[in-house]
């Protein structure tokens, strides 16, 4: 059987880092890169004989996530030790969630080519981070760094609901935008705060039981838990295909090979031992603060999309873009309230405020000039004052100065020639000196008519009013 005989069936387990000033269960900075253990206490240096204290950040933290995914938050859950070593790990067990975690059935809408798709969330819950082993260093070492021990963390775990590489991203893609837009997390694969591992099976198409699945790691970017995942569902069908088993395993990517390796089977897996945590009783969350996080939600993406196309009547296609951030559908609504063609303004976001945006790296918090002024420019630009090429230099110069539009179409002579009389001046000059071609255009040769424009707007720097050129010529030629 080819491969497109069989169905894949992909769960996804996303662990963010919540975006806290302090750790889980001590008062030490979360604070990235701080010289290597300076973020640390006896807490998160996993000392004998203290104690944790939980940060009521981080269950607003979850409760609010719990909400925006639509979940079941638990008014109780419960803390679980999950022992294992690792040197990483000073106290030879991590404090996490394990049966009873704080969300339960929750749900993401993401977007496929046949249209929306529900994946069901099976839970959420609360942990605490390891620090991080630094390998190969010049002395041939392993250092650990402690910092990270103790940052908290939500893990967010899919159902087995994607089919394909390309909803696997998507689902990804939609997780972080939320969880941005929530102020939870800060959505960044590379540097490993919002990390995912994907469980991937392959069955024969029409089958209901799943197969056997293998957890891939190390999918540090969108591109490569798509070739990840691709790479797996092929190597599981040859598997098959080839008379074999697949055998339930953790296996990661290598991204200079392209290729998924064992990193451990079912038998080398941990035996975690869990056991309720019995240095934190069962935590307990009021109606009183689920119902105020309720009312704390920020409208999220999915929602300012459809607002964006109904309210402004935007494409899709620009709504998603304009609000897949929440700085940026700002900045966009403060706009359009001072400018009235959203199309139009959603042009210059798409095309040219978003290139200057990356092209500088600038954040958006520090856009220098204000909505109102560059409605003035957009107005300036229907008016004519300007071209809409010329309005691109102004904007530059907007991003890079601050100065106001008016002011850059004084200083810079950008102001365009829309003065009959001057335009007509130097159209009677091209003519005059173009009279062979002037014979062509009327004898039927009309291609020559670019060729007398660009001749107009070069005498004028480009800055005759393109309409009005276009008239003038036509009225002198006789058209
Ligand atoms: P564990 O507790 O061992 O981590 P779970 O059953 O909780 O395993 O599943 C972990 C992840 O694996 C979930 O995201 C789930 O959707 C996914 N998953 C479970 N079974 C399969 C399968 N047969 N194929 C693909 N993904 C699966
Ligand atoms: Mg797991
Ligand atoms: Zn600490």
């Amino acid at each position: 059987m080819p491969v497109s005989d069989f169905q894949p069936v992909i769960g996804l387990e996303v662990h963010a880092q919540l975006l806290t000033q302090s750790k889980i269960f001590c008062g030490c900075s979360t604070a990235f890169g701080a010289e290597p253990n300076r973020n640390t206490c006896p807490v998160c240096l996993g000392m004998p004989g203290v104690l944790p204290v939980l940060n009521q950040r981080v269950v607003e933290f979850a409760v609010r996530t719990g909400l925006a995914l639509e979940c079941t938050v638990k008014k109780t859950s419960v803390w679980s030790r999950k022992n294992y070593f690792y040197p990483d790990l000073p106290k030879g067990y991590q404090i996490t969630q394990y049966d009873q975690p704080i969300c339960e059935h929750g749900r993401l809408v993401i977007d496929t080519p046949q249209g929306e798709k529900v994946i069901r969330v099976r839970r959420i819950h609360m942990e605490e981070d390891a620090g991080k082993n630094v390998h190969d260093t010049s002395g041939g070492q392993s250092l650990v760094d402690l910092n990270r021990a103790g940052v908290p963390l939500l893990e967010i775990v899919s159902e087995p609901d994607l089919r394909d590489a390309d909803e696997a991203v998507e689902y990804l893609k939609t997780l972080r935008d939320v969880l941005v837009y929530l102020g939870v997390n800060d959505g960044n694969l590379e540097e490993g705060s919002f990390r995912c591992d994907a469980n991937v099976s392959v069955m024969p198409k029409g089958s209901s039981t799943y197969g056997q699945r293998c957890e891939l790691k190390n999918l540090n970017s969108f591109r490569f838990l798509k070739q990840a995942i691709e790479y797996e569902i092929s190597r599981q069908v040859d598997v098959i295909e080839s008379g074999g088993k697949v055998d339930q395993e953790t296996r990661l990517w290598d991204v200079n090979k392209g290729v998924t390796r064992s990193m451990r089977s079912k038998e080398e897996a941990h035996d975690y031992r869990y056991f309720p945590e019995p240095d934190l009783p069962p935590l307990h969350v009021s109606d009183a603060a689920i119902d105020a996080a309720a009312k704390a939600l920020p409208e999220l993406p999915r929602a300012k999309l459809t607002r964006f196309t109904s309210q402004y009547g935007l494409p899709a296609y620009d709504a998603r873009i304009l609000t897949a951030e929440r700085p940026l559908a700002d900045f966009f609504e403060a706009c359009a309230a001072h400018y009235a063609d959203a199309k139009k303004l959603s042009n210059w976001f798409l095309g040219e405020l978003m290139r200057l945006l990356k092209e500088e790296g600038t954040p958006l918090s520090a856009l220098r000039f204000t909505p109102a002024q560059l409605a003035e420019l957009l107005g300036a630009v229907d008016k004519g004052t300007v071209s809409a090429n010329a309005g691109k230099d102004v904007l530059g110069e907007m991003f890079r100065t601050g100065k106001a539009p008016a002011d850059i179409i004084a200083e810079k002579g950008l102001a365009q020639v829309s003065d009959t009389g001057a335009i007509e001046a130097v159209v009677d000059d091209i003519l005059a000196k173009n009279a062979g071609e002037v014979e062509k255009y009327r004898a039927g040769k009309k291609q020559v008519f670019g060729f007398f424009v660009g001749q107009v707007m070069r005498a004028m720097k480009g800055k005759g009013n393109p309409a009005l050129v276009n008239e003038l010529l036509k009225k002198k030629l006789g058209d």
